[in-house]
Parts: structure tokens; C-alpha cells; sequence
């Protein structure tokens, strides 16, 4: 019985994956990942489970562990009766947020808050579990009300009002079975980031590419932002391959619609570029210039992520170069997206789902871009992400934005084999959509795994070869 449920215990473990060793996940600004997870559990006295994450890449998930406790600690007791409605996920929300002690050291941003995104995601996912609905399903079974209810409005009211939002999400009620059929049967449309991590070399980035074109695919994303000879030799390597017709035969042939300001080559194949932050505004501006000839569709994370007028203004310098600029997996909360939209410093609304706080604020974030018109593809990667953003993309589908047709979603295939219901793409290179009733939010983890990288003294990191390195990251001198 709901009403004799509450949250009895959490556990919170620090898991490191070590990608460094082989350069996945690799950029300008990081060279040495190793993929890690908070991994917070939430159990009810009666044995309900809910899984909940926030993504790192390695040194300092110990410091989010610690965090992850604090939060989760101010859930111990609490009934799930007034948690398991839209109005209580809402009210747990505001509830976690405005602890005054905990809100000193944010507010809202930085470790306070990517360890509340694994609280507030463990608790959304465990009520999924609980209503035995995928995620997605779940929030788009909400009637408007509920959705507004459940959604994160403080400080974003001057974007958006909830009343405003309640109009937006009525009118989108029209066509929903209609998308949701279409969904199931097409799946949502997906990126690879896979090809060009910074540490691949040029063999293996060709050889991924061409994997790529296989599984589907028809836009690719390159890291670049550290010599501009080595990035425009390997772009012109990939368009080399994508633009090619006889090596896309076969592939699904885009629609036009899709690739509408995309600067798609003659096979429809679309390139980005992602710089993670490592450029000033100048630097950004000239460096993106001299890169043109790769005709990217935008330039992602050109600069440090809370410079909104200097994304504006990188924006302004790139329209002559039809290079739009997207950022957003760092925005740390809801208020750096305001300002982006409204400061039309962005082209496409990347949001991350343990950047901000979790299912709540995220909802508010994809009402002010639908409000705005700017598409939301959402940042995925690291160990987890892609298991979350299926289902916000889904949700901003259904619900909100009521379209998918220029938006795609940021797919790399790394990890997945940890996860008990892995993300997977279909032969479009589409996300299949996630259909198992008990699967909540999509992260529960395998034991097996977590007991191997649980840090520092799984299995993995207790055996001989990684002892070594375990004392060279605690020490900070690991090189990838
Ligand atoms: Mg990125």
C-alpha cells in the first residue's frame, strides 16, 4: 500500500570507468576522462527501488558522492504518497532546492547541484518504476495541469509563465497520438559524436565514420579546438567520406525538411564541431572562421558556458558564415538558458540531465525553447546520458515542442554494456524507444558492474594492473 510506503535508506557509490585509457570522450579541454557516475539508490521500507546518476569524469565524483548524501538524506522518512503525483514530484523539487544550508553553497549550480540531479532523478525514476511506465510515458501521460505542476518555474516567469505554459502544452495535446504513433514507429533522430574524439587517430576516425554511415547515420560531430591544421585535416577527412554518395549508398536518404539550415553536403550528410569551451570570444570567432570550408552546421561550446553575451556576439560574427553556435551542456541551470534564448545567443537548446537538476527544471528549460523556437538536441555521452536524453527528447516531442524534425539527439556508444536497459538505434540511426515497463528512467546498473568499478576499491581498480594507475589518478598525474 502507496500510503504505508516511505523512503527508508539511500545509498550513494562512486563508480569510475577508465576511458582515458583508450581516449574516448576526448576534446580540447578534456584529454584524460575517465567516465564516472554518483550513483545514488533510493529504497522504500517495502522494497521499491529508484536509480538515479549524476555524470563526472573522474577526480573530484568523490566530492558529488559527498553532496549526493546531503540531498538524499532530507528524503529519509518521507511518504510516497506525496511524492507519486506531478504536484508532489513538483513540491519535492522546491523542497530540495531551498534547503537554506545547501543552497549557500550553490546556489543552484556547481556540486550542490549536479548532485541534486541524481536525488531528483532516482526519485522521478522510482515513481516510473512504481507506475510500471517508462520515463517518458509517465510525463507524457500528464494531462497540462500536471505538467505545469510538475515543472520548475522559479526565476524563469519573465520567459515564461506557467499559465503561458498550460496554453502551449493544451495546444499541443492536439496531434499527440498521432506523434507518439509516429515515434514508435520511425524512433527519434540521432547524432554520433563517436567519429571524432580528439584522441582518435586519422585511421580510426575514417574507419568510425564509415560505421558510422553504416548504423545510419547522417550527422556527425568532430572535436575540435586545439591546431587548426590537425582540425581542418581531419574534417575535410570526414566530409571526404560523408559527402561521398557511393559511400552513403544504401543509407536512408534524409528528408529535406530535416536538414533545413544544416549546410548538409550532396548526400544530406551534416557536420558539427564542438570546441568544449576552450576558445575566448575572439579566438572563437577566427578559429571557427578558418574552418568554414567544412560548411559545420554549428560550432558547439565555443566558450566558457556562462558567457552569454560572448556566445550572442559569436553567434552575430558567424551568420555571415551560416555557422550556427549550440551550447548548454554545462549551462548550470535554468536561468543560463534564459538568457541564451533571450540574448538569441543559440541556434540549437543543448540541455544535459544531470547538468541541471533533473526531470523538473529541465521540463521548464525545453517550454522556454518551444516558446523561443530554438530545437532542443540534447547533450549525451559519458556513462548514462544517453539512457536519460531518449526521454526528455521524447517528452519535448510529444508535449511540448511537437516536432522532431530538424532536432537531433547526441548518441555515443560507450558503456552501455553496464546499464540493465541499454539506449540502442536502429538501422536509421534512430533511437529506439524505450518500452520496457519496468525500466523507470532507464539507468539502473548491473551489480556485476558496479561491484567492478565501484572506486577505489572495486574489482577493477584492486587488480594488479590498475593499481598503479590508481595511485597515478589520486595523484592527478595520469595521462591519457
Ligand atoms: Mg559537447
Amino acid at each position: 500500500m502507496t500510503q504505508d510506503s516511505f523512503i527508508a535508506s539511500f545509498t550513494v557509490e562512486d563508480l569510475r570507468f577508465p576511458t582515458s585509457l583508450t581516449g574516448d570522450g576526448t576534446d580540447a579541454n578534456n584529454r584524460e576522462c575517465d567516465y564516472s557516475a554518483a550513483y545514488c539508490t533510493l529504497r522504500t521500507n517495502l522494497g521499491e527501488v529508484g536509480y538515479g546518476l549524476t555524470f563526472t569524469i573522474g577526480r573530484g565524483n568523490d566530492i558529488v558522492c559527498a553532496a549526493v548524501e546531503q540531498v538524499a538524506g532530507k528524503l529519509m522518512n518521507m511518504k510516497t504518497a506525496e511524492l507519486f503525483s506531478a504536484a508532489g514530484l513538483g513540491r519535492m523539487w522546491n523542497y530540495l532546492l531551498s534547503d537554506p544550508q545547501l543552497r549557500w553553497i550553490g546556489p543552484e549550480k556547481g556540486v550542490i547541484h549536479i548532485a541534486t540531479a541524481a536525488v531528483v532523478n532516482a526519485v522521478w525514476d522510482m515513481y516510473a518504476r512504481h507506475l510500471k511506465k517508462p520515463l517518458w510515458q509517465v510525463v507524457a501521460e500528464f494531462t497540462p495541469e500536471e505538467f505545469v505542476a510538475a515543472t520548475t518555474f522559479r526565476y524563469i516567469t519573465d520567459m515564461i509563465t506557467p499559465e503561458e505554459a498550460l496554453a502551449l502544452l493544451k495546444e499541443k495535446e492536439a496531434g499527440k497520438a498521432e506523434r507518439l504513433a509516429k515515434l514508435k514507429a520511425e524512433g527519434y533522430p540521432a547524432y554520433t559524436t563517436s567519429v571524432g574524439w580528439f584522441g582518435y587517430p586519422d585511421e580510426k576516425v575514417a574507419r568510425l565514420t564509415r560505421e558510422a554511415i553504416a548504423q545510419g547515420f547522417n550527422h556527425f560531430k568532430m572535436k575540435v579546438g586545439a591546431d587548426v591544421a590537425m582540425d581542418q585535416r581531419r574534417l575535410a577527412l570526414i566530409r571526404s567520406i560523408i559527402d561521398d554518395p557511393k559511400e552513403c549508398e544504401g543509407r536512408p536518404v534524409p528528408s529535406a525538411e530535416s536538414l533545413v539550415g544544416k549546410n548538409a553536403g550532396p548526400t544530406g550528410s551534416v557536420l558539427m564541431i564542438d570546441s568544449n569551451q576552450v576558445w575566448d570570444v575572439r579566438e572563437a570567432i577566427d578559429y571557427v572562421k578558418a574552418l568554414k570550408d567544412a560548411n559545420p552546421w554549428f560550432i558547439e561550446e565555443p566558450t566558457a558556458p556562462d558567457d552569454i553575451l560572448g556566445h550572442a556576439e559569436i553567434r552575430k560574427q558567424l551568420k555571415p558564415y551560416k555557422i550556427g553556435v549550440a551550447t548548454g551542456e554545462h549551462a548550470h541551470n535554468r536561468m543560463v538558458f534564459k538568457q541564451l534564448l533571450a540574448a538569441k545567443a543559440i541556434d540549437v537548446c543543448q540541455i544535459d540531465s544531470c547538468r541541471l537538476a533533473g526531470v523538473n527544471e529541465i521540463l521548464g528549460v525545453l517550454l522556454m525553447a518551444a516558446k523561443k523556437g530554438v530545437p532542443v538536441c540534447p547533450h549525451a555521452g559519458g556513462v548514462g546520458l544517453t539512457n536519460y536524453v531518449v526521454h526528455l527528447s521524447i517528452i519535448d516531442y510529444l508535449c511540448v515542442s511537437g516536432t522532431k524534425e530538424r532536432n537531433v539527439l547526441e548518441y555515443v556508444d560507450h558503456l552501455h554494456e553496464h546499464f540493465t536497459n541499454p539506449p540502442s538505434i536502429n538501422s536509421h540511426g534512430y533511437y529506439n524507444i524505450p518500452s520496457d515497463p519496468t525500466e523507470g528512467y532507464s539507468i539502473g546498473m548491473h551489480e556485476a558492474s558496479k561491484a567492478a568499478y565501484v572506486y577505489p576499491n572495486g574489482s577493477y581498480w584492486t587488480n594488479d594492473h590498475a593499481a598503479a594507475r590508481l595511485v597515478a589518478i589520486k595523484n592527478g598525474y595520469i595521462k591519457p
